[in-house]
């Protein structure tokens, strides 16, 4: 049976740390740092998702400025608003929360947003420095996974990763960042020949498609480290993850569970980026 490779312990240590660094922050600078929010729409998912961001910010003493437009914005006034933020000197992050409603352009306005305010680290600058193996700010849930791994000691170097799914939020950028610790990457997608054979190559085999239980036990080497980032609910109402885990846990060495995997360090790296902005904004 594979070692449950649980988000919570690793979270925590993410977030103890913020908590530190917002400190720091505070005494040295008398600034604290400040996350702007911005939901528009009355997406469910959504609304969660901001509120634990809130709650998980308030923990560590990070500020929030709240603008929520449930009935809609046009995209010019998303695009104000964006720039508006830009200016504030007291707002060091930019969280604009998707998905943006239909007929809302998510690339122009994520591309609104200066790229040292940008904690989701979707701004193409901050890809862009990623890919040049100079990252400044690294997407969340990517950052996530690497901090998992790291909590547990997962040997990278020299390994070989297979990431399933090539999103612009996920897929893409976490291959390169298991590229810069060393590993062997290999990107497979929904048109790739023979997944399960390339997914048996993996020793660390990342799984980010939103297809519930996509991959079972014949995805995975004996010995592997399975990372599930999917969030899929069942008919049925469960929440339940891009990996078989029953299936796959009795091959895996380590492997995340869902929920209370991957989906706990998205948010304790935003907190992350947020200070961290907020720290290259102010000089402390
Ligand atoms: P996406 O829809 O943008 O991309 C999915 C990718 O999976 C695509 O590149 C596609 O080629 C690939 N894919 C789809 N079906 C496939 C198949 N049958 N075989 C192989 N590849 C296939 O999705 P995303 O935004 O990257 O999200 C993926 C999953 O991760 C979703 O379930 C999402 O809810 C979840 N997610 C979780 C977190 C978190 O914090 N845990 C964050 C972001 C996304």
């Amino acid at each position: 049976m594979a070692t449950i490779l649980y988000g919570k312990p690793a979270a925590e240590a993410v977030l103890t740390d913020v908590k530190h660094e917002v400190e720091e922050v505070t005494r040295i600078r008398g600034v604290t740092p400040t996350l702007a929010v911005v939901l528009i729409g009355r997406d469910v998912g959504s609304t969660i998702y901001v509120d634990r961001k809130r709650s998980a910010a308030a923990d560590t003493g990070i500020a929030t400025r709240d603008h929520l437009f449930p009935d809609g914005l046009t995209e010019d006034r998303a695009l104000t608003l964006v720039r508006e933020l830009n200016a504030d000197p007291g707002v060091h992050g930019i969280l604009v929360q998707l998905p943006l409603p239909k007929g809302m352009n998510e690339g122009r306005v994520l591309e609104a947003i200066s790229p040292e305010k940008d904690v989701d680290g979707f701004h193409p600058e901050n890809l862009g420095r990623l890919m040049l193996g100079t990252p400044t700010m690294v997407p969340c849930t990517p950052a996530g996974i690497m901090a998992i791994l790291d909590h547990y000691e997962i040997p990278l170097a020299g390994k070989r990763a297979v990431v399933i799914g090539r999103s612009r939020i996920v897929g893409k950028p976490v291959a390169q960042l298991l590229l810069a610790r060393d590993c062997t990457v290999t990107m497979a997608h929904s048109k790739t020949r023979d997944l399960p054979g390339v997914a048996r190559q993996a020793d660390v085999l990342v799984v980010a498609t939103g297809r519930a239980r996509l991959v079972g036990a014949d995805y995975v080497k004996e010995g592997a480290t399975v990372i599930d980032v999917g969030i899929n609910r069942l008919p049925t109402g469960k929440v339940v993850g891009d990996v078989d885990f029953d299936a796959v846990a009795s091959r895996a060495s380590a492997i995340t569970p869902v929920p209370g995997g991957v989906g706990l360090m998205t948010v304790a790296m935003l907190m992350r980026n947020t200070v961290r902005a907020c720290r290259q904004q102010t000089g402390a």
